[in-house]
């Protein structure tokens, strides 16, 4: 499982995150929601080892992210997926999605190239294989980005608003890929603003506030408004969403 215990995160004097307390467990889909500015992408980051924790604890199966020792075997427990397709410009499509496991889990260059093209067909992506990311549309690329991901065999699927830079056409192309992974059990966290998809795909919804984790609550009785002294925040925030 992932655990947070007591995380907090200031940039300056800006407290960020504020003893967030968060458990995934395997086979959950958690979304989290809040508003702009709120720590979600921070807390991603945070779970990942790309930022420094102030205080409190994060652990990828008992492997401490705050431990240089115990960080690259989080990372090969978990995989992100950021906002902006950083793939690498000057690599086709498959030659991306091999290159950390070829590099990173010394899978051979055959094998790894076969299993990148079975992940790249199984999101519609399988005549792209050989194409350069200036060559495929940003639906395309972000489904790239998630075969990059899932060539890791990650047990955890880190999200941060991975439709966010794409038209609703595109958006759609992703979230089905998603729907896809929830059904096979992958489990993840995911960061969005697709209220009504983060319902039909998640176990549970986290809500922050200002760097405080709010409500954590199973995604019917998040929209059922079970949450207590939250839900006039919440409220407001559905409210612009829709
Ligand atoms: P959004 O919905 O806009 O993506 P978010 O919930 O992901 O917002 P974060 O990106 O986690 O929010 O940012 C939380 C706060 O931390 C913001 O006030 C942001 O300006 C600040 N912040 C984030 N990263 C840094 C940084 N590297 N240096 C300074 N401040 C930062
Ligand atoms: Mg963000």
């Amino acid at each position: 499982m992932i655990r947070a215990r007591g995380v907090q995160k200031s940039f300056g004097s800006a407290v960020v995150l504020d003893g967030i307390d968060l458990d995934v467990n395997v086979g959950e889909v958690v979304s989290i929601l809040g508003s702009s500015g709120s720590g979600k992408s921070t807390l991603i980051r945070c779970m990942n080892g790309l930022e420094r924790l102030d205080g409190g604890l994060i652990t990828i199966d008992d492997f401490d992210v705050s431990n240089p020792k115990d960080l690259a075997e989080a990372r090969k427990r978990s995989a992100t997926v950021f906002q902006l397709f950083n793939l690498y410009p000057h690599m086709t499509a498959v030659e991306n999605v091999t290159l950390a496991p070829i590099q990173v889990l010394r899978i051979p260059r055959a094998q790894a190239e076969s299993e990148a093209r079975a992940l790249l067909d199984s999101v519609g992506l399988g005549a792209r294989a050989d194409a350069y990311p200036a060559q495929l549309s940003g639906g395309q690329r972000q489904r790239v980005g998630i075969c990059r991901a899932l060539a890791m065999k990650p047990r955890y699927l880190l999200l941060d608003e991975i439709t966010s830079a794409l038209d609703p056409e595109m958006t759609a192309e992703v979230l089905n890929i998603l729907a896809q992974l929830a059904r096979t059990g992958t489990t993840m966290v995911f960061v969005t603003h697709e209220i009504e998809f983060a319902r039909t795909i998640s176990s549970r919804i986290v809500f922050l506030d200002k760097g405080r984790l709010v409500v954590d609550l199973p995604t019917d009785r998040f929209f059922a408004g079970d949450g207590g002294m939250a839900n006039a925040r919440i409220a407001q925030f559905l409210s612009k969403m829709r």
